[in-house]
């Protein structure tokens, strides 16, 4: 697994790319800071498409990827070019309810993980198999609304809300991994302790 800037993956390719973050916003891609009255300098009239720079931009970011390219985009604010996408079916694009109702599996039994905000303010998904199953996850420990989900061809967990990456849990299908600390000191320890007590010494990404 690499990571790397869209510019930077320039003349490079994989298999399986995953685009992070494809949001709109100040801080999106595109980005709307930089809109108009900066590109319009730069090419007057002569680009016939908006955002026309970051476009060729993410047309590198798109044929990366031999075979499939997942990009992770806000619900509420997807980038432009992600509705783009998905408005075109001949772009073979699967939207975001085929992949979330996936997302939203239980990793234990495959029932599905239903969102259940608790009285003190925390969030939880919990397998709706309660009596057989009772699998139960915190909700994403950066936006408190998603959850952190495996994703096909990469080895983190990307919450399919706010695009946080978590570690994968080593002992168990659905944790990742948080920063506790015991008495020998700081440890990485599964989400879903002490359901699971899957942890690691080092964490490989810090989000
Ligand atoms: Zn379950
Ligand atoms: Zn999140
Ligand atoms: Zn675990």
């Amino acid at each position: 697994m690499r990571y790397q800037t869209i510019r930077s993956s320039k003349g490079q390719e994989a298999d399986h790319g995953i685009l992070l973050r494809a949001d709109s916003g100040r801080m999106g891609f595109p980005s709307e800071i930089v809109d108009d009255p900066l590109l319009s300098l730069v090419s007057p009239e002569s680009e016939p498409f908006e955002n026309a720079v970051e476009r060729r931009v993410m047309s590198v970011a798109v044929t990366r990827a031999r075979l499939t390219l997942t990009a992770l985009a806000s619900e509420a604010r997807p980038s432009s070019f992600v509705k783009e996408l998905l408005a075109d079916p001949s772009n073979g694009v699967s939207g975001p309810t085929e992949a979330k109702a996936k997302a939203n599996n239980c990793g234990e039994c495959a029932g599905r993980l239903i969102y259940m905000p608790a009285q003190d303010g925390s969030a939880w998904y919990r397998c709706e198999h309660v009596q057989l199953c009772g699998n139960r996850l915190p909700a994403c420990p950066s936006c408190s609304v998603g959850l952190p989900r495996h994703q096909p061809g990469f080895d983190g967990l990307v919450c399919f809300q706010c695009g946080s990456v978590c570690q994968a849990c080593p002992s168990c299908a659905d944790g990742w991994l948080v920063e506790r600390s015991g008495p020998y000191g700081e440890f990485f320890g599964c989400a879903r302790y002490p359901e699971c007590l899957g942890k690691a010494r080092t964490l490989k990404w810090k989000s």
